[in-house]
């Protein structure tokens, strides 16, 4: 891996052969591995709509076959006037009944046929592309809606969906345009060089043609992969460079580089990497340029040289004028389509990276998921949670995070959370949620694994408010309703989860109060709210969705004091019996749960109801007294 860069995509290596016999095992393994890559992207069109593939086709013979005629009819036209020359001039009125006129009226027809399919083809490019896009994307989301957290966390499949994501737009059709290009390539290719090996006397142009071509198409093939490959080489350089334009207009990174005057600062920094990435840009640009301009060089002594024996042979008579623009013609078709071939299989190789990249991220597996025959969840009931010896470390890290917990929760019991940053307070709420499965130890639910219930009725069972809870770019009513978006929305319920939240008052300060619409990504009368209103818009959602067990992670950064105090009164009043789990930095909400759990380090350190802890003087009294203290001189203060 280049240092400092990670690889855009990982491309599985094919091992060379060690024998003769090996040979055919690399030849399966390379060509099958295109084969299987081709027919993926082949499924995929074809799901976006049957007249992509059969238009295609045609277009790709079509296109093959078209510039030979037009050749050819052009080539009529000279000789047939090359012959009226001849014979000194013929009265005007011959013209209308000549062949002149019927290869002219040929000639156009032709002309308007093929201007005709160009703009097809173009339409169809347009339209099949989005088609293609809609299909990848919608693969892409479907995918990722079972995906496991887990695989979010890892950075290099992390890199690969988002690469997936991003170039789903034109890689898909790009190959498959490509390869009926190659055949329509191939078409003319091989027309052409018919017509070169028929010129009399020179049908060895034909090879050196070939032969003088391979280099310049080899070279462009060459260098864009060393392009490419330095492009993934200097990826840490293009993404600071990104990352330092982004600091400056980025709207919110843009206050705090005003007000401490860093502009300048990022500027140069931007300046010195780009620096760096240009020197080797430039270096591979200039020598690619120079070997193209000695390539040209003797390409330009080759073609004259034919050139001028086929002039030869006009001035002697052994051919006419059109089939010195035939044969002249079919010189530079022939070494036209030699780069074309070159160049085109090198796109759909690069295209098949993509392809990989795709097929990889679809076929990710996802543990996370229901069973086969799930037990049934009994809904409307306090339940209970019991973590039995439960571990957990985060996919590609070293250290648990959560180390052998255990404890209950008893039904409609109120639990407080409590612990230092990175205790693993929200690690333990997204194994409770089952976002992840722990990697020892069970979960229960009732007494039944959390494993054992079907995904969707456990996640309508829970009732969270994250602490990068979801900001929604849509109505007041449709950021609430959100909470459960399978019942029919229903305006009362609404209303009161905002009451309870303590959104009311705000909500009807907005212009249009429930049907505001909120952020101005897509709307110019979009409303920005604070992030205090938005958290209590999130809890009203949690209200909203009729939830059993209320999960509230950290209110305290964005909520002042007195909301918070009154949310937790109305989580209380409002639990009916539910399983309350609170995370909360201000201590005083502990004095009312029924059990008070200090996290520290990924271990349960004490556990019981707050009068009991204080009575121990352990660590809770100690968080607790640290706190009351400050709350005395700072009230705002957390732990
Ligand atoms: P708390 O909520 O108590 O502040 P967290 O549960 O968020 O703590 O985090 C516990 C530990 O897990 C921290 O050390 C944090 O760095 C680590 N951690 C959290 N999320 C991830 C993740 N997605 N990948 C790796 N480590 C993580």
């Amino acid at each position: 891996m280049p240092p400092g860069g990670r690889m855009p995509y990982e491309h599985k290596k094919v091992a060379p052969p060690k024998d003769f016999l090996d040979f055919f095992r690399y030849l399966k393994e390379v060509f099958g591995g295109f084969f299987t890559r081709f027919f993926y992207v082949v499924t995929l069109v074809w799901a976006s709509g049957r007249w992509i593939m059969f238009l295609l086709s045609f277009i790709a013979l079509f296109q093959g076959v078209t510039p030979i005629l037009g050749s050819l009819i052009s080539k009529n036209i000279l000789n047939e006037l090359q012959n009226v020359i001849r014979l000194g001039g013929l009265p005007a009125s011959d013209f209308w009944t000549s062949p002149v006129l019927y290869f002219l009226i040929f000639f156009f027809s032709y002309q308007l046929l093929l201007r005709i399919v160009n703009n097809v083809s173009s339409a169809l490019n347009q339209i099949a592309g989005e088609k293609v896009v809609q299909q990848v994307k919608v693969r892409i989301m479907e995918k990722s809606k079972n995906l496991d957290l887990a695989s979010f966390d890892d950075s290099s499949f992390y890199e690969r969906m988002e690469n997936a994501n991003r170039e789903a737009g034109h890689r898909p059709l790009q190959i498959l345009s490509e390869t009926f290009g190659i055949v329509s390539t191939v078409i003319e290719f091989i027309s052409y060089l018919l017509v070169l090996l028929s010129v009399p006397g020179l049908w060895w142009s034909a090879p050196v043609v070939v032969a003088i071509s391979i280099p310049s198409a080899v070279i462009n093939y060459i260098y864009r992969n060393k392009h490419f490959r330095y492009l993934r080489w200097r990826s840490k350089e293009r993404r600071q460079m990104h990352y330092y334009s982004e600091l400056l207009v980025d709207k919110d990174k843009v206050k705090e580089v005003r007000l401490f005057d860093l502009a300048d600062t990022f500027i140069g920094r931007y300046l010195s990497v780009f620096r760096t990435y240009y020197v080797g840009l430039r270096r591979l640009i200039v020598q690619e340029s120079a070997l193209h301009i000695a390539i040209a060089l003797l390409s330009c002594l080759t073609n004259f040289t034919f050139y001028a024996l086929i002039a030869l042979k006009v001035f002697t008579g052994d051919i006419m004028i059109g089939d010195y623009t035939l044969y002249t013609g079919a010189i530079l078709s022939v070494a036209n389509c030699v780069s074309t071939l070159i160049n085109r299989s090198g796109s759909i190789y690069e295209g098949t990276l993509f392809i990989d990249n795709l097929i990889s991220f679809l076929k990710e597996p996802c543990t996370v998921r229901s069973p086969k025959k799930p037990a049934a969840l009994v809904r409307g009931i306090g339940h209970r949670v019991e973590f039995k010896n439960v571990s957990f470390r985060y996919p590609g890290t070293e250290k648990d995070v959560l180390k052998g917990l255990n404890f209950v929760l008893e039904p409609g019991q109120t639990m407080v959370l409590v612990g230092l940053n990175g205790a693993g307070k929200t690690t333990l709420i997204k194994l409770l949620t089952r976002l992840y499965d722990p990697t020892e130890g069970q979960i229960l639910l009732d007494g039944v694994d959390l494993r054992e219930y079907d995904l969707k009725d456990l996640y309508q069972m829970f009732g969270i408010i994250f602490q990068d809870f979801g900001k929604y770019a849509e109505t007041v009513e449709e950021n609430v309703r959100f909470g459960d978006i399978h019942r029919n929305a229903d305006p009362d319920q609404m209303q009161s989860a905002i009451e309870q939240a303590s959104a009311k008052e705000f909500v009807e300060a907005l212009p249009e109060g429930m049907n505001t619409p909120l952020m101005r990504i897509f709307e110019r009368n979009g409303i920005e709210l604070s992030i205090g209103q938005w958290q209590k818009l999130a809890i009203a959602r949690a209200f909203y969705s009729e939830s059993d067990v209320l999960i509230l992670d950290e209110p305290t950064p964005s909520l002042d004091p007195i909301a918070e105090q009154e949310i937790f009164h109305q989580f209380d009043q409002l639990r009916e019996g539910k399983t309350t789990i609170f995370v909360s930095h201000r201590l005083s909400s502990a004095t009312v749960a029924d059990t008070v759990l200090v996290l520290e380090n990924g271990k349960v350190e004490e556990m019981g109801h707050h009068d009991q802890l204080m009575a121990q003087k352990g660590k809770y009294y100690q968080l607790f007294t640290t706190q009351a203290e400050r709350y005395r001189s700072a009230p705002d203060d957390k732990i």
